[in-house]
């Protein structure tokens, strides 16, 4: 296979052909081995995968990912009622929210489940549940985040209820008569089997002093390669150095805790790319750079912009030929934003660093490797009006299917009010 995973240059261009560009194509079965691979998680006393739904929502992954037995991360109430048109089971749900929804207690008397995240969360849920079972999220006071925008544990985060403040959850659960019976924590541990042991450590120290506790959630942020010079995280190795911690804490405290992960880039990051096209190709002279100009940019993938994240980028000649890589070439989005840039100095978005490409000419296709986590979900919609790009989803008999429309333009207008 070429470096695009999932697809051949020839299906490429024909998906080009057939849906028109740009377009995101997810694949079923990088999805379906994901979501079994995570569902083998190894644990000691039961596990519960759930998909962190932030990273892809589109119904027809929901789907996918929750036939295969994964429960859902819901990051709002929003995104818990679209799980639940998916046709998710409310108890499958849980909600880990910045925001208390707006309508938290139709969702909880539905059936979904509850994680507060902070003292006021926890105040609230007390306020309309008195009496209930509960989860909280806790800030262990370390994080592992590649940078300040993806770090969600420790002092500069803001994410969970302080480790330090389990006095003042103890107080709000007794005016409340909460139980707590759940504990999360996310800090983004990436993929080396020593960070999840110490994140498992700490969190487990802390479920030592709510004895009530009977899950404990490690969170997501399994890291995977979407560069070739990048290791994903190893589910086998990581889950090993766990299992041994969940077995030590059942030895030394009585309770054998069940465990829940709740990876989304893990499960979907690799199952996606963005097939664009070339509309243009400049340069800035003798001492300057050459430019390909595709017909996507920030409008389907804001990772880039936002952290100089690499994403790998094939480009796949309309005429079929595979000429040598020879050509330095930046590539920017179709964005009057100087920001709408792919190749990004890793880690600085400001940095600029080119890529070697085959000589390149209008028309043909550039491939967004990596696309599946965080592009189609995130992206700056409708920014200079360009409307909302399809999805399909190449499905295992090789057929695609067409999962989201493009947006038209009056969509993009439907709610202005003239
Ligand atoms: C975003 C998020 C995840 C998933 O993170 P990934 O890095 O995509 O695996 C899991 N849990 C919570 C609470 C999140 O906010």
């Amino acid at each position: 296979m070429n470096d695009l995973r999932f697809l051949t240059y020839e299906q490429v261009l024909a998906i080009r052909e057939e849906h028109g560009s740009p377009v995101f194509v997810y694949d079923q079965a990088s999805l379906e081995a994901a979501a079994d691979e995570v569902m083998n998680f190894p644990h000691a006393f039961g596990l519960t995968a759930r998909y962190a739904m932030k990273a892809l929502p589109t119904a027809a992954v929901l789907q996918t990912l929750t036939a295969r037995g994964l429960h859902i991360d819901a990051s709002s109430g929003f995104e818990a009622e679209r799980a639940m048109k998916a046709g998710v089971e409310p108890s499958h749900i849980q909600i880990t929210a910045q925001e208390i929804p707006k309508n938290l207690k139709q969702l909880v008397e539905q059936g979904v489940q509850y994680n507060a995240c902070s003292l006021h969360q926890l105040r609230a849920y007390g306020e309309l549940f008195p009496g209930r079972d509960v989860s909280v999220r806790i800030n262990p006071g370390l994080g592992s985040g590649h940078n300040n925008r993806t770090n969600v544990g420790g002092p500069s985060s803001s994410f969970g209820i302080w480790h330090g403040k389990l006095d003042e959850v103890e107080s709000i659960c007794a005016q409340y008569d909460l139980k707590i019976t759940a504990m999360h924590t996310h800090i983004g541990s990436g993929g080396d089997p020593e960070i999840w042991k110490s994140c498992a450590k700490m969190s487990l120290d802390i479920a030592a002093k709510l004895p009530d506790v009977k899950t404990l959630s490690l969170g997501g942020g399994l890291k995977v390669a979407r560069m070739p010079n990048e290791v994903s995280a190893d589910l086998q190795e990581i889950g090993k150095v766990i299992v041994e911690d969940f077995k030590a804490f059942a030895a030394e405290h009585g309770r054998e805790l069940h465990m829940e992960t709740e990876p989304g880039t893990y499960l979907v990051a690799n199952a996606g790319v963005i097939i664009t096209s070339v509309m243009d190709v400049v340069d800035t002279g003798d001492q300057g750079y050459n430019f390909i100009k595709i017909d996507g940019g920030m409008t389907e993938v804001l990772r880039p912009s936002l952290y100089g994240a690499q994403q790998p980028l094939t480009l796949v000649k309309a005429d079929g030929s595979t000429p040598e890589s020879d050509t330095d070439y930046m590539v920017v989005g179709h964005c009057c934003e100087s920001g709408d840039i792919l190749t990004p100095a890793p880690g600085d978005p400001e940095g600029l660093a080119p890529r070697t490409f085959p000589r390149t000419d209008i028309g043909d296709a550039l491939v967004i490797g990596g696309a599946g986590a965080y592009c189609a979900s995130m992206a700056s919609k409708n920014y200079n009006s360009f409307p909302e790009v399809a999805e399909v989803l190449l499905q295992n008999d090789g057929s695609t299917k067409l999962i989201r429309q493009r947006q038209t333009l009056d969509q993009v207008l439907a709610n202005e009010i003239v």
